[in-house]
């Protein structure tokens, strides 16, 4: 089952549009065999170019429901009308492989994963401004109308979360993406050495 002696997990957290998968993608791609993702269940609909496995596992909301039942999941919420979820399994796929998992999931997750043992490093991903999140959200192509509008209600409330003291370790604004790249690099590089001179063992090259 999922591992609370290991590396510390690594959330990143902030509104629909803040950059969270494009910074994930280039923090796995440039240590892949440091960090893993872990693969949520959604009951939202693929967006094209999407895999089920590796972006998400697609499922029904009937299917997710049962899960949730038989105690399959660390955590789960709605989002915009779909359910999301972390079952134990895909933390534990990525703790086995001997990595830091890394969990991409929104404020409801994080408050639920707070009162568990998991002791993650958390990071909240901040857009420059809400009218430069609807831009890019828009420009994503991936949302009509009226995802796109729940989606910004969202952020709103997940904006005052993220900005509110206590509730990150880190909060970085994604303006300019190669910078909050490095700052967050250099956040989680110097996390996993303080774990490593603690005597936690992370792979790190
Ligand atoms: P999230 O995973 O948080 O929903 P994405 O990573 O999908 O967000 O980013 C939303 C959109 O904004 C994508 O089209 C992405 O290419 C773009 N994007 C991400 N970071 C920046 C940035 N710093 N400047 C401009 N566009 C960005
Ligand atoms: P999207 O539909 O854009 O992929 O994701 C919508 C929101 O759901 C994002 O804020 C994302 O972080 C969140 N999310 C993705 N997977 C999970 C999960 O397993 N649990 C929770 N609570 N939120 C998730």
């Amino acid at each position: 089952m999922v591992q609370n002696s290991g590396p510390r997990p690594l959330i990143l957290c902030g509104p629909s549009g803040s950059g969270k998968s494009t910074l994930l993608v280039r923090l796995l791609n440039d240590f892949p065999n440091t960090f893993g993702f872990s693969v949520s269940h959604t009951t939202r609909k693929p967006r094209p170019g999407e895999q089920s496995g590796v972006h998400y596992h697609f499922t029904t909301k009937e299917e997710m429901t049962a899960a949730i039942e038989r105690g399959e999941f660390i955590e789960n919420a709605v989002f915009s009308g779909n359910m999301y979820g972390t079952s134990y399994k895909s933390v534990a796929n990525v703790q086995n492989a001997g990595k830091v998992c890394v969990l991409d999931i929104d404020m409801e997750g994080v408050k639920q994963i707070r009162k568990t043992d998991l002791n993650p490093i958390t990071v909240f991903i901040k857009p420059p401004s809400l009218d430069e999140l609807e831009k890019r959200l828009r420009s994503r192509g991936t949302e009509t109308e009226e995802t796109l509008t729940k989606r910004l209600n969202v952020a709103r409330k997940e904006m005052e979360y993220g900005e509110t003291p206590g509730n990150f370790h880190y909060v970085i604004v994604n303006d300019n993406l190669d910078k909050a790249y490095e700052v967050l690099k250099e956040a989680v590089v110097s996390e996993i050495k303080k774990q490593q001179s603690d005597g936690v063992i992370i792979k790190f090259d």
